[in-house]
């Protein structure tokens, strides 16, 4: 909770403070419509194919308050709404600065902007729980449902992830299931029906996105002097896409 310094009572939600990595104002693919894109710093993850190593420091980034957010997307408003689009938080991992992304969304939906957030859910039920309050869509991030095959793949294990889940889909919060296909790490038969297995057991998920692995962050890590530990994998092919595709819809999973 972020207090002030003068009364120690809670920030209201205008004056809370984030570490942010970056923004795109007119982002297409992180959610319905033109969005507003935000990108949280700090990641407790290391997934071996994330592009975005360069925020995973908690301390780095630029510290922005949510009042100064909302005054820059104001401008894009006009194209949100003509697009069903809005303002989508992302990272880096936003469920590690709860309170800023609750207070940035519940702003957003003063003035009448969607919010929708992209998350690895690896966080808490009290932390998440006032997020959601104000939350119109979650892009959930599933790595692997295999928990050993989850901590090779991201350093982490899949407890958190699974456990945030179940709370959205109780909570009724519509959900994006997005699953990145890494060959030798998450494309096998029983990788993908373990997935459906899962996500058939949740309500509210409205599609599952299938993002096939790609290298454009590779040079990210090798400028950050870490050894990028996928060398020689290469991206699926599009019959390994199709295949997944046809396994999970034959789940009646609707894949995008
Ligand atoms: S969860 Fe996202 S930001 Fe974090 S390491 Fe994985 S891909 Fe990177």
């Amino acid at each position: 909770m972020q207090l002030c310094e003068f009364t120690q009572l809670e920030l209201p939600a205008a004056l809370r403070v984030g570490r942010v990595h970056s923004v795109d104002s007119m982002g297409a693919v992180d959610g319905p419509g033109l969005r507003f894109v935000v990108f949280l710093q700090g990641c407790l993850y290391r997934c071996r194919y994330c592009h975005n190593p360069d925020t995973w420091d908690r301390r780095g980034g630029e510290e922005r308050t949510v009042a100064e957010l909302i005054a820059e997307m104001r401008a894009y408003v006009p194209y949100m709404r003509a697009s069903g689009g809005g303002v989508t938080v992302t990272g880096g991992e936003p469920l590690l600065q709860a309170d800023f992304v609750a207070g940035l969304f519940e702003e957003a939906h003063k003035v009448g902007i969607h919010t929708a957030l992209d998350t690895n859910g690896f966080a808490p039920r009290e932390r998440a729980a006032p997020v959601l309050d104000h939350t119109d869509l979650i892009l959930l991030d599933l790595k692997q449902l295999n928990p050993e095959k989850h901590r090779a793949l991201t350093g982490q294990s899949n407890e958190l992830t699974l456990a945030f889940a179940r709370y959205a889909s109780d909570r009724g919060v519509p959900l994006w299931i997005r699953y990145v296909v890494v060959p030798g790490w998450s494309d096998a038969p029983a990788d993908v029906e373990a997935l459906a297995d899962f996500v058939q057991g949740l309500r509210g998920v409205e599609r599952v996105e299938l993002l096939p692995y790609h290298l454009l962050g590779k040079h990210k890590w090798e400028a950050m002097g870490i050894r990028y530990t996928l060398e020689g994998v290469e991206p699926p092919t599009q019959e390994t896409m199709d295949r997944i595709r046809a396994q999970l819809e034959r789940r009646g999973l609707k894949v995008t």
